[in-house]
């Protein structure tokens, strides 16, 4: 094998090609791995795989998300790979846009705005080039023909009251009923599935297992019953595969606590009990002295719009050494800014645990976690587990560093921010300081605060993720106003924490609008909560001018003339949060999300989709994996793991479609 073009170092930032790909509204970059080659080979091994079987479940999320989705992705793959005729059309480029929209939404929908793709092709096209290739490689069924498959196809893709959304969040409709994914069987509403868990629920049990987390709620015959996601269950020739890989990296683990973890995780893959799996993240979230570590599973539950069926993710990383300094000043002081947080004092813990915050260099990223991928996690999910062991935070500093160079200079911050000051203290200190937020939000805000005894964690239903995600971005927002962030070393100045006051409150009053479509309101839950914040402290400091907008030359800028009051205003809002958290105050809840959250002003909305088209920006950005092989001696020994950059988004995915597709078509 040839490895010229295989490096033995990561490449230099300044010569490293972020971007690899543009379609719609989409920018795919790629992510270096700084410091692999650092790693020992049992660690690159071990990594290797982790990485493997965060490969495998490729297919789970597809399906999770909407029935058809495979089926969709492997007949646009057929047509992509076979189409013989003239393939510099507008349809068919038209088609092979809709495919990239595909790869990047994991299915039908929008990752983001969760709202079905319009594709610019032509149903005729469709129909035409379908016919046109060899039926072996299409997705048939048994005694299918390619009209059936057509005929099924056709309004999942080009009718646009079928799915029209993937999570329904709308206020007053059926949520079940309404949502496109399928994390229920048809016909079973809403009111079934809360019936149905909440009889499953026991009030009185302290450690409640996240019930629904890993199954499908079907109804055969007017019963209900969950079909389990598990080995010999659904999505069980993937999850063989993943079992496969972790238990090769249980022989390389780094030490016995981390075997145990990914022996107890491939328990769970076995049984699918949700005992197993609380028992697995208690390991996981204790097992902090390792370097390498992974996410795999059935982890987020932001895809159900009830918020209890998680969707699939992985990823596998290596713990960054040097800016774990950093971190590791918050959690250490994890205590004092509890103590000194502007909560009323029965909300607040009387003891922050185990917040355990580190920076991790991502190795791999699958699933819910791929293209599009956060910047934090804060993990396990579970409301007893985190109180009574804490949760693990990191921030991936790979991939926002992929995100700050490729926004270096494309006239963004020219266009949006009102001055130059506002830039200079962008260019100054935005690289920091929105690192820094993100660890607050995810070491400390996400773990603060208490729910009185009694209150169901679930008690703010719809608005809970909104409330959640409101409540650590604005722990970290007061935080990063107090003075002693600059004696704790956190910041270089007062002046720094400005950087990421003003482009909180630009992208949360006006920015963000860009990922919105005309016409539309805000529906996924960190978008609401960023307009919440922002929209609340604008209203209420209005008296004082806190925050103005104003205009020039037609276009339309956010000031702030007091960032003292501002800190103060998030503060009041930080308490008034935590008490609807703590106290489960449902009505409250959705009168702040759905007050300030979720409507948007049209006017302003226009405008700004219009300054924002004249950049030629993409709004949303995925990423595509380096690509690991192992290296051998003549016996077969392992002798190294390589890593390369230079695989494009189209290869891939088409790569993976043949590698890991391990899910029939429907399941
Ligand atoms: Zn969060």
């Amino acid at each position: 094998m040839n490895h010229d073009n295989q490096l033995n170092t990561t490449p230099n930032i300044k010569d490293f090609n972020f971007a690899v790909d543009r379609f719609a509204d989409i920018e795919i970059l790629r992510f270096r791995v700084p410091d692999f080659e650092k790693l020992s080979l049992k660690q690159k091994e071990l990594i290797y795989y982790l990485n493997q079987a965060a490969l495998e479940g490729y297919d789970i999320l597809y399906d999770q998300n909407n029935k058809h989705n495979l089926c969709v992705r492997r007949t646009l793959e057929a047509v992509y790979e076979n189409y013989v005729s003239d393939r510099k059309t507008a349809e068919f480029e038209n088609l092979f846009t809709y495919l990239k929209r595909i790869w990047m939404g994991n299915g039908i929908h929008h990752h983001y705005s969760e709202d079905k793709f319009v594709p610019e092709f032509s149903e005729s096209f469709f129909k035409e080039s379908v016919k046109s290739i060899d039926p072996a490689n299409l997705p048939l069924s048994e005694n299918e023909t390619i009209d059936d498959l057509i005929v099924r196809l056709l309004p999942v893709i080009f009718d646009p009251t079928i799915y029209p959304k993937k999570t329904n969040q709308e206020d007053g409709v059926d949520l079940i009923r309404t949502s496109g994914n399928n994390f229920y069987g048809d016909d079973i509403s809403q009111a079934e599935v809360e019936t149905f868990y909440s009889n499953m629920k026991n009030p009185d049990d302290k450690k409640p297992v996240s019930y629904g987390l890993n199954s499908k709620l079907v109804k055969e015959s007017g019963v209900l019953f969950e079909k389990t996601y598990k080995i010999d269950g659904l999505y069980g020739s993937a999850i063989a595969k993943i079992v496969g890989w972790m238990e090769k990296a249980a022989t390389v683990a780094e030490n016995d606590n981390q075997k145990d973890v990914i022996n107890t995780l491939i328990d769970f893959y076995k049984t699918g009990i949700l005992r197993t799996y609380d028992e697995y993240s208690i390991k996981w979230v204790k097992n902090v002295s390792s370097l390498v570590d992974f996410v795999n599973g059935f982890t987020e539950t932001y895809g159900d719009p009830l918020g209890m069926k998680a969707s699939w993710e992985s990823l596998v990383n290596f713990k960054n050494l040097e800016a774990t300094k950093r971190t590791e000043i918050i959690s250490s002081n994890a205590q004092w800014f509890e103590d000194h947080s502007p909560v009323e004092p029965g909300f607040k813990k009387e003891e922050v645990k185990g917040v355990s915050a580190k920076v991790i260099t991502a190795t791999i990223l699958s699933g819910d976690c791929y293209p599009a991928t956060p910047i934090g996690i804060n993990l396990p999910n579970s409301n007893w587990i985190r109180h009574e062991y804490g949760s693990k935070s990191v921030t991936i500093e790979n991939i926002t560093e992929a995100y700050d160079q490729a926004s270096l200079g494309n006239g963004f911050n020219d266009e949006f921010m009102w001055s130059e000051v506002e830039r200079q203290c962008a260019k100054d200190f935005a690289s920091l300081t929105n690192n820094l937020h993100t660890d607050l939000h995810e070491c400390l805000g996400h773990g603060s605060g208490k729910l009185l005894p009694g209150v169901d964690s679930d008690a703010l239903k719809a608005y809970g993720s909104t409330i959640e995600e409101a409540r650590a971005d604005l722990f970290g927002l007061y935080y990063m106003g107090d003075p002693n962030m600059v004696e704790l070393g956190l910041l270089p100045t007062m002046e720094a924490h400005k950087a990421e006051y003003y482009s909180f409150i630009m992208n949360g009053l006006m920015t963000q609008l860009t990922r919105i479509q005309p016409g539309k309101n805000i529906e996924e839950s960190h978008m609401r909560n960023r307009q919440l914040i922002a929209s609340w402290v604008y209203e209420k400091g209005k008296a004082d001018n806190v925050i103005e907008m104003r205009k020039r030359n037609n276009s339309t800028f956010v000031l702030i003339n007091d960032y003292e009051k501002l800190r103060i205003l998030f503060g009041k809002l930080l308490a008034e949060i935590q008490r609807i958290k703590s106290t489960g105050d449902f009505d409250a809840a959705k009168n702040v999300v759905e007050n300030y959250g979720v409507k948007v002003n049209s006017k302003l909305h226009v405008e700004v989709l219009e300054r924002y088209k004249k950049l030629n920006l993409a709004p949303y950005r995925g990423f595509v994996n380096p690509v690991y092989e192992l290296e051998k001696d003549s016996s077969g020994n392992i002798t190294d793991v390589t890593i390369s950059y230079d695989e494009n988004y189209v290869d891939q995915h088409l790569r993976y479609a043949k590698k890991y597709s391990n899910l029939p078509t429907y399941n």
